[in-house]
């Protein structure tokens, strides 16, 4: 017996505003007197083009996307991005630097590698994945297609608090994990990408925004439909879109806006994430391994100073209704995802839970 309230700490998909599933609902069946269901709409028809553009719009302005910037809609996570990036940006033999920062980042290399000489620029082996490598120690390409970093790094905790300086080298950035968390200068970024089941809406939508010049033929053997150039100059109609996904995406978009934007959201994520980190290191039982100035704002991987206490931890506070605390299977431990929509009291909730925990194994 679960209970409630029930708060989801899951990294992925992770917690929805509970407002847009409300509102989901009520739309459901009928889009605004339409007859239909958003799901059911021509994806080529007004109805559906005007939720798209509109989930465009607000999504430029949130983030204040600049001009010479294309917003597309693609389908295949966060991962089939790995190797399109490179087929995409690169052609046969070039290099790419990629930044190691952890589970995420030797995923993208080991894709990328299929595609490119991959140049590990800096490692965050070295510390054992607890801080992200200092610029000054980067051993970067000059002639490299782009530089690829993971800005959060979902699975080890942690996220670039700087912007590196790459030159005229293209910045690429998978983002999954904390777009929309905190405002950011899209400018200094060739292209950005993220799969959407963290603070946007359904898994399989991914984002990609990427610079003008660097949408160019893809190779060949690119699927169409996973060319950055044919999705955008088909204004994303090259094949049916994630409708439904992209319309949940708008709504997102909307709660964004009227919780103030990314300055607001991401005052607001400091706060929780500060609040919980406090706890971890206030007490005994928790450590978090990570470089105070590197830790993620978005999941706090921690874990028990007595590691057997792991499972009873996890049983126990299920049955408070604090779902899904445990940690990537890759990395173990504990993990705690606070996304855009972790509300205080979910925060408040752990942190009491933990206490009580702790009091009870001192
Ligand atoms: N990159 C990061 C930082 C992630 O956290 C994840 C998934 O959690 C991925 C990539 C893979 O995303 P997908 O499952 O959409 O392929």
């Amino acid at each position: 017996m679960i209970s409630s309230p029930v708060y989801n700490f899951a990294a992925g998909p992770g917690i929805m505003p509970r407002e847009v599933l409300q509102q989901a609902r009520e739309e459901l069946l009928d889009w605004r007197q339409s007859g239909m269901s958003v799901m059911e709409m021509p994806f080529t028809g007004e109805a559906f083009q005007a939720i798209m553009q509109q989930a465009q719009r607000d999504l430029r302005e949130l983030l204040g996307v600049p001009a010479g910037y294309r917003i597309l809609f693609l389908q295949g996570g966060a991962s089939a991005q790995f190797s399109l990036l490179p087929m995409n940006l690169l052609p046969p033999g070039a290099t790419a630097d990629y930044v190691d920062t952890g589970h995420w980042s030797r995923k993208a290399i080991a894709e990328g590698s299929r595609y490119a000489r991959i140049n590990v620029a800096a490692s965050g082996a070295t510390h054992d994945y607890r801080r992200i490598p200092a610029q000054a120690a980067w051993r970067p390409n000059p002639g490299a297609g782009y530089c690829h970093i993971t800005s959060n790094e979902t699975a080890d905790g942690l996220a670039y608090h700087w912007l590196p300086d790459t030159g005229r080298v293209p910045l690429v950035a998978d983002m999954t994990s904390d777009f929309l968390s905190r405002p950011i200068a899209v400018e200094r970024f060739g292209v950005i990408y993220a799969g959407a089941q963290k603070n946007i809406g359904p898994a399989g939508l991914t984002i990609v925004i990427i610079r003008d010049d660097l949408i160019r033929p893809a190779r060949p053997e690119t699927p169409s439909a996973f060319s950055y150039r044919v999705q955008a100059e088909s204004g994303g109609r090259f094949n049916t879109p994630l409708t439904y996904a992209v319309y949940i995406a708008g709504l997102v978009f909307r709660w964004l806006k009227r919780q103030g934007g990314l300055g607001a959201i991401a005052e607001r994520n400091r706060r929780k994430s500060d609040r919980l980190y406090a706890a971890i290191d206030g007490s005994d039982l928790y450590a978090c391994h990570q470089r105070a100035a590197d830790r993620s704002a978005m999941n706090a991987c921690f874990h028990l100073a007595d590691a057997s206490l792991t499972t009873e931890f996890l049983q126990q506070a299920r049955q408070q209704g604090l779902l899904n605390l445990h940690g990537h299977p890759a990395v173990g431990g504990l993990r705690a995802s606070l996304y855009n929509a972790m509300p205080d009291a979910g925060v408040d909730a752990l942190i009491a839970f933990m206490r009580a925990f702790a009091a009870r194994h001192a």
